[in-house]
């Protein structure tokens, strides 16, 4: 498959067109940003460890019969996925009380929320991405009430899936933001699922393992990026601490890890 012109570049990702009919190339940059452009850096390696975990949910998700655009892994950076018309919504769902929610309304940090909550925010960074509700959703005619209540069973459905994949490896998944998109009438789940885009903690010590990190100066946020994508993709949680030989990346190509060209797996559907 050829790479074709550049069709859009957001924040952390450019997205290509390709030879292939009804397929793009989605690049993960290096780039990294937070308070709506606000905060800006470029830290190498970032993208390949939000690739490598990105396309390592969407196959955990496809398996388990939720659809998505994800087609396969073509470098470290670069996936082939499906093309989509995507609906401009940003979907929250929160387990656990945190950001937002918590500056914006009086929750305690740390609270679970049970049941889930989801939250919907319309995807427009000039407007600084304001919450909707159903209302404004079916009268901005950004989604019908059928695809609205679709949109929120298979949100649920991630965040059933992934919330006990992670539980698996010691990790608490806060809350996440997922984008969905319409190939013809199917709705498919698009973009990314990453560390930049979900809040993890970890389960005992509550440490955070995602972007939190780089918005609020938590410590070292690519050793934090490169350790929880080993933990998500290896359940590397559970092994002893790392030496040379032991290395879960030695076992398993894990984006990013020294001296290795990173490889996903590559998928064909
Ligand atoms: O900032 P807030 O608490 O609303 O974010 C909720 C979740 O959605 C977090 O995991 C955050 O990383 C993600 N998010 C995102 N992109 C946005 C807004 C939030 O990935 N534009």
């Amino acid at each position: 498959m050829k790479q074709g012109k550049l069709l859009y570049a957001g924040k952390a990702k450019s997205v290509y067109r390709t030879d292939t009919k009804g397929t793009l190339i989605v690049e993960f940059r290096d780039d990294i940003t937070a308070f709506d452009g606000g905060k800006k850096d470029t830290l190498k390696n970032k993208g390949s460890y939000n690739a490598g975990v990105s396309a390592f949910f969407f196959e955990y998700l496809e398996k388990h019969g939720v659809k998505t655009h994800y087609l396969q892994m073509l470098d470290k950076n670069r996936m082939a996925v499906r093309t989509l018309s995507m609906i401009p919504l940003e979907v929250i769902v929160r387990n656990v009380a945190a950001g937002s929610i918590v500056r914006n309304y009086p929750f305690r940090e740390g609270i679970k929320l049970s049941p889930p909550v989801i939250v919907i925010d319309f995807k427009d960074d000039s407007r600084h991405d304001p919450m909707l509700n159903d209302d404004l959703i079916i009268a901005l005619k950004l989604a019908t009430p059928a695809e609205l209540r679709k949109i929120k069973k298979i949100s649920l459905e991630i965040n059933r899936l992934l919330s006990s994949l992670l539980a698996r490896q010691g990790i608490l998944l806060v809350d996440f933001k997922i984008e969905f998109g319409r190939q013809g009438k199917t709705i498919r789940l698009g973009d990314e699922i990453s560390m930049d885009s979900m809040r993890l903690w970890d389960k005992k010590t509550k440490e955070s393992l995602d972007k939190d990190v780089y918005r609020f100066n938590k410590g070292d946020v690519m050793a934090t990026y490169n350790r929880v994508a080993r933990r998500i993709m290896t359940g590397g949680a559970a092994r002893p601490a790392a030496t040379k030989k032991n290395t879960v990346a030695a076992q398993r190509k894990v984006p990013g890890s020294p001296g290795r060209a990173a490889k996903p797996k590559a998928k064909k559907r």
